[in-house]
């Protein structure tokens, strides 16, 4: 049931300029101006000890007397210094949430979380992954958006085996959650990718060797996300993390990058700012360190929904921000640097392209990023038996082989289009991305990977008549957190639960740098427009069909 009548009914509210900073004259907790003193417990257990300590202790104690000896500083909120979540109790709904406690809604279960920095997986990794979730995890293995693989069903008394073998084929899931420098995201076709601007491959390798378990930067307000690229594709969702560097032709410099502050999104929306600072090759340790450290000694602390980059930036302006980088960072000034220039291609990099080498690299579609240990055994089977030894996960959710001879590659996507990937998707396949969802996330209200499975088979069976050039994507969260960027869909739907019953509030005409738009926006709330799951698929129907039908020229959601 939809509230409205015309898809697009109601009135516009922008989703932008919602980011404020805390009230001026109280303390913020910033550890330059107020001190150290911790002003909340997640401050006071974060400056106690390190991420280490933790994962000795979960070696050497909690792998013997099980979930129920854990404490609940550190079951809740240490544990995700090495990826490790609880889990959602099965059964309980999502209205419940917000009067139920952490301890109440977990069960005695993990998600844990492999960082893949620039989404890079050897097939041997791969096959190992696989191994691992056939059996520590119920066989299950989701690509997020932003590069990492998500095991559940982990039980405390395996982590350690767990990470023994992660260990041995360098995989690790050391701050892959917590306050910390989640994984950096990068340009998963780094190296092989034709007309790129930079290859960020040496500077991603420097960025993991500096800063993963970096003691200087393991307590930070919060969350710290960092993406590097060179594609002109703009594939690594920019303008939406903590710090981006974007590949750029300066024109005396040379190649180097562009650099990008402050965005993200949750139920506080905000784009990232250029600081139209050049950034050489040989700079990005230092500024990353820099802009990092700044998060450090100025963010606020104080109050956890105020503490993200994004606020101190909405306080100073990049400007300012800008003059502290340079003045009390690096001891040197950043030349003036060019922005990106958007080119030809989709940043998904779905289909077959030729790389330098004369070789193709190949990207599939997966249903809502939902993948499992047996696909990745058999992925990795399949990408060797066509002669690859490279996978790369994108921010998309999607899976790429690279170094496939072109002689390979049908054989390739034969053997894995039985596992649910898709070389040649479907619009609605290839462009929907759902979050975790009810089915293991504790802060949910609805499911969401079913009904985006659901949704994508309805599409495909009910808009064979109309021809869909460029995919319109469709993103589902569970609750108002964002993780699946509904602000950044041209269909966004946020799961609530609103007069006793479950809905997604609709979001219209988001998107990021890429091919599909000149720059990124964030989309619209269209107040009063809530669609339930059961009426989701006639929702979108129409929504497509109106847009398509309407649309002058080549113009895109985003300015229909
Ligand atoms: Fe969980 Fe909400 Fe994030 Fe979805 S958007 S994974 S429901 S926190």
């Amino acid at each position: 049931m939809t509230t409205s009548a015309d898809t697009r009914e109601g009135a516009p509210v922008a989703s932008s300029g919602r980011v404020r900073g805390p009230r001026k004259g109280t303390d913020l907790g910033q550890w330059k101006i107020s001190g150290r003193t911790p002003l909340n417990h997640n401050e006071e257990f974060k400056a106690e000890e390190n991420s280490l300590a933790v994962q000795q202790r979960i070696i050497e104690e909690y792998s013997r007397t099980g979930y129920a000896s854990i404490p609940s500083d550190d079951v809740h909120g240490r544990f995700r210094w090495l990826g490790l979540y609880t889990q959602r109790k099965q059964g309980v709904e999502g209205a419940n949430t917000s009067k139920l406690d952490a301890e109440s809604l977990s069960d005695e279960y993990f998600m844990q979380r492999i960082r893949l920095d620039g989404g890079q997986l050897s097939t041997e990794q791969a096959r190992v992954l696989g191994e691992i979730s056939r059996e520590f995890a119920r066989g299950t293995a989701d690509v997020s958006d932003r590069q990492n693989i998500q095991l559940h069903w982990i039980r405390i008394e395996d982590v350690p085996e767990i990470w023994r073998r992660l260990d041995e084929v360098g995989l690790t899931t050391l701050e892959a959650c917590g306050d910390t420098p989640r994984v950096f995201l990068g340009s998963p076709v780094a190296g092989v990718e034709k007309n790129a601007v930079i290859d960020p491959s040496e500077e991603l390798a420097a960025l993991r060797e500096e800063f993963i378990g970096n003691p200087e930067y393991v307590n930070l307000p919060r969350k710290f996300k960092t993406a590097i690229t060179g594609s002109p594709t703009l594939d690594v969702v920019h303008e939406i993390n903590d710090v981006s560097f974007v590949g750029v032709n300066h024109p005396e410099l040379g190649p180097g990058y562009d650099l990008w502050v402050g965005g993200a999104l949750s139920v506080a929306p905000r784009l990232g700012e250029r600081l139209g600072a050049f950034v050489s090759r040989e700079n990005v340790v230092p500024v990353w360190a820099g802009v990092c450290g700044i998060f450090r000694d100025y963010g606020y602390r104080k109050q956890r929904t105020k503490a993200r980059l994004k606020f101190l930036l909405a306080e100073w302006g990049p400007e300012k921000f800008r003059q502290v980088l340079q003045d009390e960072y690096l001891g040197f000034e950043l030349p003036d640097g060019p922005a990106p220039e958007r080119a030809v291609g989709h940043s998904d990099h779905v289909g077959v392209h030729e790389q330098v080498d004369g070789n193709r690299y190949v990207g599939f579609a997966l249903t809502a990023g939902r993948l499992s240990g047996d696909a990745l055994v058999a992925l990795a089977d399949a990408a060797e038996a066509a002669g690859s030894r490279r996978i790369r996960l994108t921010p998309h959710q999607k899976v790429l082989v690279l170094d496939v001879p072109e002689d390979n590659v049908e054989g390739l996507i034969e053997a894995v289009q039985p596992l649910g990937l898709h070389a040649k998707p479907s619009p609605f396949r290839r462009s929907t991305i759902a979050c975790t969802g009810i089915e293991f996330c504790k802060l949910a209200f609805v499911e969401t990977k079913g009904l985006a499975a659901r949704v994508i088979d309805d599409m495909e069976q009910r808009l064979t008549d109309v021809e869909i050039l460029t995919p319109i994507s469709l993103h589902i969260n569970g609750c108002p957190n964002s993780c699946a960027r509904i602000q950044t869909a041209d269909i966004g739907l946020k799961g609530q639960y609103i007069g006793e019953e479950y809905v997604f509030q609709v979001h219209l005409g988001g998107g990021l740098a890429s091919t599909d738009r000149e720059e990124g926006g964030l989309g619209r709330t269209v107040r009063g427009l809530k669609v339930t799951a059961d009426d989701l698929s006639d929702y979108v129907e129409r929504v497509t069909r109106t847009f398509l039908g309407e649309r002058q020229d080549d113009q895109s959601f985003a300015e229909w």
